[in-house]
């Protein structure tokens, strides 16, 4: 589904990605993980073009979307993203916030829309919430408002930054349970986290990062109990 050939970004003279190769397949759950600054956002950003890689080419549905005829915002459509800051639309309630970019810019039809988003909403568990702003629930079902509102654009694939490091600890369960039930419904997900626990149970392939480039990747076991590379283990060894 997405085949990523000798991307390389750089800001300045900082290169951040060195020739990265990367293949997802439809389905697979792709967990990216590594040290800070070690490039894993910005390979999240060029994948749907959020950053200008600096050279190499990314394909997406077979389409060479980094082509310089590519259209962006139909790519965009089909790419859902997540950050780790919610960013929903504050004055708009939480069903507003699902049904205004399927009506704005795909001209879904108004109640059918609806109709999806409190489909949506249901399965993150906040059917009930419908018509509250984002301002009156907490930051895990915010998270999950946001995942919702990325679903209701019928996405290929969903794309997760961090989603639940600005969390409080209680509620980042809540938000790893949406995201492994989407994962078991055969979502095609690429999620850079901190949680090995959600990628020990959840990826399919698990990608170490850093210096820019992918040091090493395999199954979860292969990474978390048989690393290979000193770095992956050092990164290891601090984090779990
Ligand atoms: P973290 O775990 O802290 O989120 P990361 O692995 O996601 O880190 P990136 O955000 O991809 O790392 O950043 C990699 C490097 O690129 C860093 O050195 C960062 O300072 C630099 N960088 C990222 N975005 C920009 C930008 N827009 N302009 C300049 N430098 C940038
Ligand atoms: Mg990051």
């Amino acid at each position: 589904m997405i085949n990523v050939q000798k991307l390389s970004k750089s800001f300045g003279d900082n290169e951040v990605l060195k020739s990265i190769d990367l293949t997802v397949k439809e389905g697979e759950v792709v967990v990216i993980i590594g040290p800070s600054g070690s490039g894993k956002s910005t390979i999240l950003r060029c994948l749907n073009l959020l950053e200008e890689p600096t050279s190499g080419e990314i394909f997406f549905e077979k389409q060479n979307i980094t082509a310089p005829d590519s259209n962006i915002d139909k790519i965009r459509q089909k790419m859902g993203m997540v950050f780790q800051s919610f960013n929903l639309f504050p004055h708009m309630s939480v069903v507003e916030n699902l049904t205004i970019t399927p009506v704005k810019i795909k001209k879904a039809n108004p109640a059918e829309a609806k109709e999806h988003a409190l489909a949506l909403l249901d399965q993150v568990g906040l059917k009930e919430k419908a018509t509250s702003y984002p301002a009156n629930l907490s930051g895990g079902q915010q998270q999950r408002v946001a995942i919702a509102r990325a679903l209701a654009m019928n996405p290929d694939v969903m794309l997760f930054d961090e989603p639940t490091s600005a969390l409080d600890p209680e509620m980042v369960g809540e938000v790893l349970t949406v995201m492994q039930d989407l994962a078991k419904n055969g979502m095609t997900m690429v999620v850079v986290t901190h949680e090995m626990g959600f990628a020990k149970e959840v990826a399919d392939r698990v990608i170490f990062m850093a210096d820019g480039i992918i040091q090493e990747e395999g199954t979860p076991e292969e990474i978390f109990d048989h690393p290979q590379n000193s770095r992956t283990q050092d990164f290891l060894n601090k984090v779990l």
